[in-house]
Order: structure tokens, then sequence, then C-alpha cells
């Protein structure tokens, strides 16, 4: 017989203390997963904890490229992805080779990457960015000719607001953001007239033109605890809402996107975590020439807010 949930959760508690462990969770991921978070975060927020606490295990519940970071920020620790074929295909769009070809046909240039990239991409770069930070960093960044890798969407986005900089961006996109519509946002709009509309910049530049606020997931977060206003439209991955309505218990979400799901997000379960904790399964390792050539990008990274 396998564990209730109820078990299972005395159990990561347990294990936590046990192994001296930090459970970090992104904001997408599944409410079961949610419950369990020592820290719910975005990127920014969770590559800082992950940075700066001093427990011995980091067990991220995330996506791949997330949990990378971590390591190469903590490399004396154990980093766990509790579900090892959580990536995130954006991140695959762009390669070491084809950052490398990139950096050799445009001389002069830096690289700004997302951090949605892998640690290998990494490597080739100079700055890198989360959607929390991304505009901070492109305008005080110190030079002024950039490459922008890999989201086309949140590179025009930052293009727009820092006209001064010039930025050759690549071709790259988040499918579950990507696909959201105008005519979805625009309907909504019309539907909750006294909603206010927020929306990340992974998304297209005609559905962000018609929203009151692009924001990274944390910055949702803190905006709607903020506000006075008792509706929000979320335009995002689906999971947004969940700890919105958690949170704020007495305002109305919603959520026109169809959903927008994005299903590696969602691979991560409680008993994943329980046996990652249990077992010290799905270790990140990377090699010491990986996080010798990565970790000046996220330095660089956490310096802007
Ligand atoms: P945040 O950094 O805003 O949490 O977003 C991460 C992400 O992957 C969005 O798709
Ligand atoms: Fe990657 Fe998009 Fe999923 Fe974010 S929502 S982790 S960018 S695939």
């Amino acid at each position: 017989m396998g564990l209730s949930k109820s078990e299972m959760i005395s159990e990561i508690e347990r294990l936590k203390k046990e192994k001296n462990a930090i459970v970090l969770v992104h904001n997408y991921q599944l409410p079961e997963v949610q419950e369990i978070a020592d820290v719910l975060g975005d990127s920014l927020d969770l590559s800082r904890i992950a940075r700066d606490t001093d427990k011995e295990t980091i067990v991220f519940c995330g996506v791949k490229f997330m949990a990378e970071t971590a390591k190469i920020l903590s490399p004396n620790k154990r980093v766990l992805l509790p579900a090892k074929n959580a990536g995130c295909p954006m991140a695959d769009t762009i390669t070491h080779e084809q950052l490398q070809k990139f950096r050799d046909d445009h001389p002069g240039y830096k690289v700004v990457a997302y951090v949605n990239t892998t640690a290998e991409t990494k490597t080739l770069t100079d700055v890198c960015c989360t959607s929390a930070n991304a505009v901070s960093v492109v305008k005080n960044y110190p030079h002024d000719k950039l490459l922008f890798v890999p989201d086309r969407n949140l590179g025009k986005y930052i293009q727009e607001r820092v006209p001064e900089k010039e930025m050759v961006i690549w071709d790259g996109a988040c499918r579950v953001h990507d696909r959201i519509t105008y005519d979805q946002v625009a309907n909504a709009k019309e539907m909750y007239p006294n909603a206010i509309v927020l929306v990340h910049p992974e998304t297209p530049k005609d559905v962000v033109a018609i929203c009151d606020h692009a924001l990274s997931t944390n910055q949702m977060v803190n905006f709607v605890k903020d506000s006075d206003n008792e509706e929000f439209i979320i335009v995002t991955e689906t999971g947004m809402s969940y700890r919105m309505q958690e949170e704020n218990p007495t305002k109305k979400f919603y959520d026109p996107t169809n959903p927008a799901v994005c299903i590696n997000m969602k691979k991560t379960t409680l008993r994943h975590v329980y046996e990652a904790l249990r077992d010290d399964k799905n270790e990140i390792n990377l090699s010491q020439e990986v996080i010798d050539k990565s970790t000046a990008c996220l330095d660089e990274m956490l310096k802007y807010v």
C-alpha cells in the first residue's frame, strides 16, 4: 500500500528536516506541490533564494533550467529536480552551437539571455535576465549592441521600452504563451470591463498591447495583493490563478487563455517530491567547466532588480 496524501506530506516535512533541505516551488506548479513549498515564487526570487540559502539540499519544483540555475549559483549544494524530464521547450529553441554561430556572426555584440536557457547556452552568455528584471538589465547593462536570446516576444517587449539599445533578437518563443490571442483577451475585457488585465511578457505583442500591466509571475502576485480592485484577468499560464485565488479569496480572477497549460510545469507531483527527497533522486550534475563559465552571467543578472 502506498502512502496517502497526508502521510506523504508528513514524510516530506520529516525528510526536509533530516536532510536539511528547502523546497522551492515555481508559481506554475500543481496545487498539491504549491501546498508543500517552503518558498513559492518566480524565476528571479527563487534564484536569489537558491544562491543565499544555508540548506544543504535544494528541491527545485519547476523546470530544468531553473534547477540548473540553482546549481550554478550554489555549486556546493545538492540540487534535485523531482520530475527529471520537466524541460522548457523555449530554452531548447537555441542550442550552444546556434548561440556560438549567432555570436560569431555579430562581432562586437554582447549576449543577453533570458534565464530560460540551458546551462550550456549560459556558458556563452554575458548577462541573463528574467521577466522581472529584463527591461532593467537591457537598459542598465553597460553595452549598446546586444544579442537577445531566445524569446522574440520578450525581446520585442524590451526593445520597445529601451529603444536606445541596438538589439538583434533570436526567433524563439514559448509555445504556451505564444498561442494566446488578441481575441481571447479582447473578449474577456468586454465580459469583465472592471477587471485589471495582467499579462506575462512572453505573450505576443498585440496581446500585451491591450493589457494593463506586463509583469513576471511574482510581480502579478504582488500587484493583486496591493490593489484595491476586485477583478483581474490573468493572461499567462493557467496555474497562476490558483495561487492568487488562495491568497485573495474575495477577489475574482478570470483566465481567458482556454487554458494555457505548461505541461512541463505540471509534471511534478507530490509523490515526485517525496521520492526525490527520500532517495536523493534526480540530482542536477553539471561539469565544473560549465559551472565556471556560466556563473558570471547569473551573478550579473542578480545585480538588477
Ligand atoms: P517568471 O520568471 O515570471 O516566473 O516566468 C517564468 C516562466 O517560465 C514563464 O513562462
Ligand atoms: Fe518554458 Fe513556457 Fe513552460 Fe515557462 S511556460 S517553463 S517559458 S514552456
